[in-house]
């Protein structure tokens, strides 16, 4: 940082919310369906249900504004497009979900890419044979001597050559791919600074999700065939998605809140879709004693640089040592979508527990949650026999969704409900 450059922090979550709009029980008609919860689940039911069915969809969100995590918005100083929790970036090959979300925008290209800082360098992740050579002083130049060098690395680490499909830890996971060398110095601390355990304590979903490379491929998620980002942003994604006569909602609106008016808690709906944690569904509205279930949040912290280049390498930087602070990952947004300004911003993720009114942004993938979370997965099911109430989402399914995974699941769900023929019509 050189003095000419003014850095100050700010508060992006003030005043950026144009849709609030909370629910006014006087202008409640009559609806045939309600969703409870506006991010891509919910909105990919009420966009089915309306559009295709004619329903009459009630969507309630607790947030003052659509798009659940995906939520965007234009930061007015700068005229920069930010994630208001955290980069998210499209990328799928699942063909359905593809061709789904071309029904509300157009997709730009956007392959993403993130650098990490390692013993105070910055090299490539997932690991390729750029970021070897650079950590472990190896020379490596053909795919070849990559797999030979990983075979090696895999054999001497402590797990052995694991089969990485049915590891049963993380921490089987990591050094199964990558040895115990590059384990060490890439996924042992992150894993730590953002789940507060080390890998061997979380299970094999958490670091499946980082491939490994035996090329020079540098893109972040290179296994799958479509990677873009909404061309306007996912904002207006959504705003396209729920813009329909059939679809109401009401932002800034609890749920739980809600049910304590008479005039609300006693509309009959023909089927109801949850997405927001299922834990807190049966905990406050049925009295179950069930424990609540584990989640890990972010917080973020917005740095404003007075500068119109941009000052780190890539949209992501990631920060796997402890040596570098307590931060897991730090997104510098002009990269995404390539925004030009005479400033940048720069947002830097601190991972926490679930503490005041923290948002659950992370299901937490150890065995004994998963056990757990079984336990409400039967009480959902009687629900959906007994009142037509279906979980759907990541808060509900308790998994580790991403975007794709979310649309899918929501898609998959009203295959089972409506049959495959109406999806194909839709689509
Ligand atoms: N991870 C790591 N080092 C990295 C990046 C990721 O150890 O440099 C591990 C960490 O446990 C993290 C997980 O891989 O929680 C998944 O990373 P991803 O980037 O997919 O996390 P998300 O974007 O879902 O927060």
């Amino acid at each position: 940082r050189t003095d000419s450059v003014h850095e100050k922090t700010v508060d992006l979550a003030s005043d950026h919310f144009p849709n609030v709009l909370a629910m006014q029980l006087e202008d409640l008609g009559h609806y045939d369906i309600l969703i409870i919860g506006a991010g891509l689940s919910g909105t990919v039911l009420a966009d089915l249900y309306a559009r295709k069915h004619g329903k009459k969809v009630l969507i309630i969100e607790r947030r003052p504004h659509i798009g659940g995590n995906c939520f965007d918005f234009r930061e007015e100083e700068t005229d920069i497009l930010v994630n208001l929790y955290g980069a998210h970036l499209f990328h799928t090959g699942k063909e359905d979900v593809w061709k789904y979300v071309h029904r509300f925008s157009e997709w730009t290209p956007y392959e993403h890419r993130v650098v990490g800082r390692v013993d105070g360098k910055l090299v490539p992740i997932p690991v390729n044979i750029d970021t070897v050579n650079a950590l472990l002083g190896e020379e490596i130049y053909s795919e070849d001597a990559m797999d030979a060098w990983l075979t090696h690395e895999r054999r001497n680490s402590p797990v052995g050559e694991v089969d990485v499909s049915t590891a049963k830890n993380s921490r089987e996971v990591g050094m199964g791919r990558v040895g115990e060398r590059l384990y060490n110095k890439l996924f042992k601390e992150y894993t730590k600074k953002q789940w507060n355990v080390y890998p061997e304590e979380l299970g094999p979903v958490v670091l499946s999700r980082i491939p490994v490379r035996n090329d020079w491929d540098d893109r972040y998620f290179p296994n799958d065939k479509h990677q873009a980002l909404p061309a306007d942003g996912y904002t207006r994604w959504f705003e396209e998605a729920l813009d329909h006569p059939n679809i109401r909602v009401f932002t800034s609106t609890d749920y739980f809140e809600s049910l304590k008016l008479h005039g609300f808690a006693k509309l009959k709906f023909e089927k109801t879709f949850f997405t927001g944690q299922i834990d807190q569904y049966f905990r406050n509205i049925k009295g179950s004693k069930l424990k609540p279930l584990q989640y890990r949040s972010i917080k973020f912290e917005t740095i404003v640089r007075d500068e119109p280049s941009v000052s780190q390498p890539a949209f992501v930087v990631n920060f796997p040592q402890f040596r570098d602070g307590n931060h897991t990952r730090t997104a510098e947004y002009k990269h995404m979508y390539h925004q030009d300004s005479q400033s940048s911003i720069l947002i830097r993720e601190y991972s926490t527990d679930i503490v005041d009114d923290a948002e659950p942004y992370y299901p937490f993938p150890t065995k004994e949650n998963e056990e757990h979370f079984e336990q409400y997965r039967e009480l959902a099911k009687s629900e959906e026999t007994q009142h037509n109430v279906h979980f759907v989402g990541r808060l509900a399914n308790y998994k580790y969704f991403n975007m794709d995974d979310a649309i899918q699941n929501a898609l998959d769900l009203y295959v089972k409900i409506e049959g495959r023929k109406r999806l194909d019509a839709a689509l």
